[in-house]
């Protein structure tokens, strides 16, 4: 079978359509034939490589998949050949005090599949059964493999930030993966949403989701942002950019407001501005991945079309290399997908 993956890390020129052998699912797994797997930023992360990081080659990408049962290993109940499902990407140990409360995302041993697992870019995968999540009818499977990280992502965030109805909520970044998601629950939540955004393209994007402005991410933003709420603040600001934003980011936020990151895409150290966090009282909050309820709350409103899912892109597995580079780029609006069928 065809998969998209590499033998040692590095650039875009290690990736390679390689021939592996379909797979036969062990106890409580099933093998899927995927139809869709879909890109994060993750998978720039994983195929450049870090220290310490020792994974088996060759490593196939991708977090995110759907597709049909094909197989089912012993011990497999409730699931049939033929279901379409989606998979829920996190993994954990199932023991610890983290596990125990389902705060799966806590676990000092969550990894994902695509990370530390082998990915979704290949036409076979195993998966075990407690991570799938049966697709409605109808439902494109594209759609539901684009959403599930992202989603249960921008979920947990919004929840953990605590928006509420009637709030102001600020998404710097503009309209990738998370965010694309993160306007559309905010406004979901009842919340007003200003976005930030880096060209004419992506700011059409995000009003299209629901941010009522998308100001331009060369700009001063927190001004704008300011004169926009009255001269009060954004209650939420959404921050995954980092570095390169945080500074205006903590400006923007309202006094008692909240600041939420699920990661740094220009760096992780920007000044942390204590004397801004002191006086207007800001809470800094961290976030990542979700649990297994937050993936299904999320799923559902994606199911249910209150949160559209925004393809950028679709690539054949063939076209990978191009598919990491559209996201390394930096100009996708919206998920870059991968098509495994042939
Ligand atoms: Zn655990």
């Amino acid at each position: 079978m065809r998969a998209l993956g590499f033998h040692e890390h590095g650039d875009l020129s290690k990736l390679q359509l390689l021939d592996l052998p379909k797979p036969e699912p062990a106890a409580g797994e099933v093998r899927l034939k995927v139809a869709y797997a879909a890109l994060n930023r993750l998978d720039l992360f994983v195929l450049k490589g870090w220290k310490g990081l020792e994974l088996p080659k060759p490593h196939v990408g991708g977090s995110d998949g759907a597709g049909v049962i094909d197989a089912r290993g012993p011990g497999v109940t409730g699931w049939r050949e033929g279901d379409r499902v989606v998979v829920f990407p996190s993994l954990s140990c199932g023991k610890c005090e983290y596990c125990a409360r389902g705060e799966i995302s806590l676990c000092p041993k969550h990894h994902l599949i695509g990370e530390h697992e082998g990915g979704m870019a290949k036409e076979y995968a195993n998966v075990p059964a407690a991570n799938l999540k049966r697709v409605p009818d109808g439902f494109p499977l594209r759609d539901a493999a684009a959403a599930a990280l992202t989603a249960v992502t921008a979920w947990r965030m919004l929840r953990r930030a605590r928006v509420a109805a009637g709030e102001t909520v600020l998404v710097v970044g503009g309209a990738g993966g998370v965010n694309s998601m993160a306007i559309q629950m905010a406004r979901h939540l009842g919340a007003r949403v200003i976005a930030t955004a880096t060209s004419d393209e992506k700011a059409a994007v995000a009003k299209g989701l629901g941010a009522e402005q998308a100001l331009a991410a060369s700009g001063d933003w927190h001004k704008e942002v300011f004169r926009l709420t009255n001269g009060r603040g954004a209650d939420v600001v959404v921050d995954n950019v980092g570095e390169a934003t945080w500074g205006k980011s903590i400006r923007a936020a309202a006094r008692g407001g909240r600041i939420v990151t699920v990661g740094g895409t220009t760096g992780y150290n920007p000044p942390a501005e204590i004397n801004q966090v002191m006086w207007k009282q800001l809470e800094i909050i961290g976030s990542t991945m979700g649990s297994r309820a937050e993936f299904e709350e999320a799923m559902e409103l994606v199911f249910a079309g209150k949160v559209r899912v925004v393809i950028d892109q679709e690539f054949p597995l063939e076209q990978g290399a191009e598919a990491y580079r559209r996201l390394a780029e930096g100009k996708a609006a919206g998920k870059v997908v991968l098509r495994a069928a042939p």
